[in-house]
């Protein structure tokens, strides 16, 4: 079977794990501060907090800005759910903007058109998503006009950059996801990097039952969670982090093998803002628009060869609790229903091979010819 994607655990994670795991400090020492300040470091951000999820970090994020019952928070509508539900979660409103089809980021041509439709427009949550860089400058200079936050959900951007700039370096806060599809992993895990120090000590409160970060007496300031990361966790953060340079190359050349084994044109590969580094933590293409409603026989196919893909993302508009909420139907984000449909993510590992990638194209380039002469 080929897998649709796999960490890259190597024994040297597995002993730095082993020996917190048998020191026996297991949370709430040294380790994710460690994490953190190389993470930092890494990004170009004065302050990182480390969460136990991606989720965690893009709900605490929104928290720190003190977000409010009917309070309006733009996301882009194609992209993993968690972006709008934290929002949901906090009693305000998403807001979706139709995405950019060659990137499949938000348009900013559209969230420039919805704005001044809003009656309390308060934070705008911008995803680099599959590792692409959203058009940051345009995104930044609209939302300066309306002088209100860009946060960006940066899970699957872990070293992506654009101009230069990292993803996660651009927005007031950002946020990053370690769950094993992506850039790094930690099993579960995440960070909010900002240069603002209010905020950064505000998550680190909520994070910890609300304990002031600064005091070493029993002083709760807030209400709040436990959004922590274990030591072991930390750890294994560490040790990916240390390589994350070269699988950053290894992820470009396995695409870059991609792209030329797709060059016959007959599905889309994915493509990347100019001056961008796109790190490929999925790697979707778009089928024939002919072929949209047979992507799922297309991944059933595909599998039954011992090849595992899947859709690209949701259609967050369309997903039921979403639906149900706000009463979209289809035609309101045309760009997002296009994507959607057509979007499969092919598999996409370090231990991928240039075999096994002329094996996933031809059996993919097969059952679409099939498809398409009937
Ligand atoms: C993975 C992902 C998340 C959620 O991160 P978790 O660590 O799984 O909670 C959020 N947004 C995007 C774009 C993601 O890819």
């Amino acid at each position: 079977m080929i897998r649709l994607a796999h960490p890259d655990i190597r024994e040297e994670d597995i002993s730095r794990v082993s020996l917190v795991l048998r020191d026996g400090m297991l949370v709430q020492g040294e380790r994710v501060k460690a994490l953190e300040d190389s993470f930092a470091k890494y990004i170009g951000a004065e302050h990182a907090v480390a969460l136990n999820s991606g989720t965690s970090a893009l709900y605490l994020a929104l928290h720190a800005l003190d977000i409010r019952t009917g309070d309006q928070i733009l996301v882009p509508a194609y992209c993993w759910p968690a972006i709008s539900n934290v929002v949901i979660l906090l009693n305000a409103d998403p807001v979706f903007i139709d995405i950019d089809p060659t990137t499949f980021n938000m348009d900013p041509a559209h969230l420039k058109a919805v704005l001044p439709t809003l009656s309390r427009p308060k934070a705008i949550l911008v995803a680099h998503l599959f590792g692409a860089m959203a058009n940051m400058p345009n995104i930044l200079s609209i939302a300066s006009q309306w002088d209100i936050p860009v946060i960006e959900d940066a899970a699957c951007a872990l070293g992506s950059s654009l101009n230069g700039r990292r993803a996660g370096a651009w927005g007031t806060m950002a946020c990053f996801s370690f769950h094993p599809r992506k850039i790094i992993t930690t099993g579960e895990g995440g960070m909010v990097t900002t240069n603002n120090p209010r905020l950064a000590e505000t998550i680190r409160a909520l994070r910890n039952h609300g304990l002031d970060p600064q005091s070493d007496r029993r002083e709760f300031l807030t209400c709040g969670f436990n959004l922590r990361l274990t030591e072991f966790q930390a750890v294994l953060g560490i040790s990916q982090l240390g390589r994350i340079e070269d699988a950053i190359l290894v992820r470009r050349k396995i695409a870059d093998r991609y792209h030329e084994l797709l060059s016959s044109g007959l599905v889309i590969a994915p493509r990347a803002l100019s001056n961008s580094i796109h790190v490929y933590q999925s790697y979707v293409v778009l089928l024939p628009e002919t072929l949209a409603s047979e992507r799922d026989a297309v991944i059933e196919e595909l599998l039954k060869k011992g090849i595992e893909t899947t859709f690209g993302t949701i259609h967050i508009p369309l997903s039921t609790f979403v639906r149900t909420r706000y009463g979209y139907k289809p035609g309101r984000f045309p760009q997002t229903d296009s994507v959607s449909d057509r979007s499969l993510a092919l598999p996409f590992s370090l231990r991928l091979d240039s075999e096994d990638q002329r094996f996933v194209v031809h059996s993919l380039m097969e059952c679409l010819s099939k498809r398409l002469s009937r």
